[in-house]
């Protein structure tokens, strides 16, 4: 059996207690459990990933992107090992804490049972892989195919040279950039204060304070619709403004960050004051998505929907933040049909105000109910 990931690494004990998060706060069935036991010798205290050992020489051959034919012998021997869920509701797993059931959710051990996961899939099932819900609007009757959760399972982060480090998907964006502090490095500090994980960040291009996700990137691990596993370089996508468009069907497992040397004191200082920022202007701990739309060329998504006169616009449950215009918040009742009314709503009164046409940054998806 293929060593597991390990959800109770060092690394995340220290850490854990402030980054409980929604998917994470939930209990690990057995298999979870024995996995976490499973792998301990796979990762050491500071989180650096295999040490020495069978167990640990397996699983750096994943990392190191062994093709997949020289892992199908093992994998077709091994069991499904994460966990199924069905009618899972998504207000539970989204930061809007709205909507509807997945038909299935599945919580992969690690990412060789994702994998294994996926080579099982039909391959007509429609997917959603979700981090921690902090850009997705998911609607009322809830996502008809399989939503795949990293968050807390791909939960591996490790440093792999003199300057990178490697992140699996599911590990919060909070964690990577206290991870890479800790060890001396700096440029992930922006990432301290978003709410996503590293998976989410490389797929809308995350940013903030004039840093982007990709500007780290050198190298990412993906799987395909088929479970077939494949490095990748930044070349190969078209990297934008909260986007970052790659092969279809493919997504991704890790990412490999190279980041300069530095001053951990003055990292842990930046990312400080950068949290103090970010409060001062944004509704934190209200329910919501950041910010809904883009900000078009010049100018800003949030000055415009204020001069259009829309701060504090309510329909039903969902309100434009009156702290940051570009906020949608739900106040506590709101559906997911309210929110995407008043998204709209948004768009065509600054469209009719001032002839700007906003366009989302938050992805919408799943069936009305
Ligand atoms: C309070 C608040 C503040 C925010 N501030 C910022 C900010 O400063 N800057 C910023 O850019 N964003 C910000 N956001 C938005 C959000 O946190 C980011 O877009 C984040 O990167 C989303 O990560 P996630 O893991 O939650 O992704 P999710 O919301 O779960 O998913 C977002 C998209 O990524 C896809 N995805 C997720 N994981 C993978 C994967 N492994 N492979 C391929 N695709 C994947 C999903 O399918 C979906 O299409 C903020 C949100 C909130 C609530």
């Amino acid at each position: 059996m293929l060593p597991r990931g390990s959800p109770a690494n060092g690394e995340r004990k220290r850490e854990g207690k402030h980054e409980q998060s929604k998917i994470g706060s939930l209990a690990y069935g057995l298999w979870g459990i024995l996995a976490a036991f499973s792998t301990s010798s796979a990762t050491d205290k500071q989180g650096r990933g295999p040490a020495t050992g069978h167990a640990a020489t397996r699983a750096s051959g994943f990392d190191a992107g062994n093709p997949p034919g020289r892992m199908s012998a093992a994998l077709a021997m091994q069991k499904l090992q994460g966990e199924t869920r069905y009618a899972e509701p998504m207000a539970a797993h989204t930061s809007w804490r709205v909507g509807g059931p997945a038909r299935r959710f599945y919580l992969p051990a690690d990412m060789a049972d994702l994998v294994e996961f996926l080579r099982r899939l039909d391959p007509d099932e429609p997917l959603l892989w979700l981090g921690l819900g902090s850009n997705l609007l998911i609607r009322d009757g809830g996502f008809p195919g399989t939503v795949i959760a990293t968050q807390g399972r791909l939960n591996l982060v490790r440093r792999l040279g003199e300057r990178t480090i490697r992140a699996e998907a599911g590990v919060s964006c909070a964690r990577a950039a206290r991870f890479a502090a800790r060890e001396g490095l700096i440029g992930l500090e922006f990432f301290a204060g978003i709410p996503g994980t590293v998976g989410g960040a490389l797929a809308m291009n995350a940013g903030a304070f004039g840093t982007e996700t990709w500007d780290a990137v050198v190298k990412v691990e993906t799987v395909d619709r088929r479970g077939r596993f494949r490095e990748r370089r930044p070349g190969e996508y078209e990297i934008g403004y909260r986007q970052a468009k790659g092969p279809s069907d493919e997504w991704f497992l890790a990412a490999h960050l190279e980041l300069e040397l530095g001053d951990a004191g003055a990292a842990r200082e930046d990312m400080r004051r950068l949290l103090e920022r970010r409060a001062a202007s944004q509704p934190i701990g209200l329910a919501s998505c950041g910010s809904v739309f883009r900000n078009p060329p010049g100018d800003y998504a949030a000055r415009l929907i204020e001069a259009a006169g829309l701060k504090g616009c309510r329909i039903g449950g969902a309100q434009v933040s009156e702290k940051h215009a570009n906020f949608i918040i739900n106040t506590g009742t709101a559906t997911a049909a309210e929110i995407e009314e008043l998204i709209e709503l948004v768009q065509r009164r600054v469209a009719d105000t001032l002839g700007v046409h906003l366009l989302p940054e938050v992805r919408v998806l799943g069936q009305t109910e």
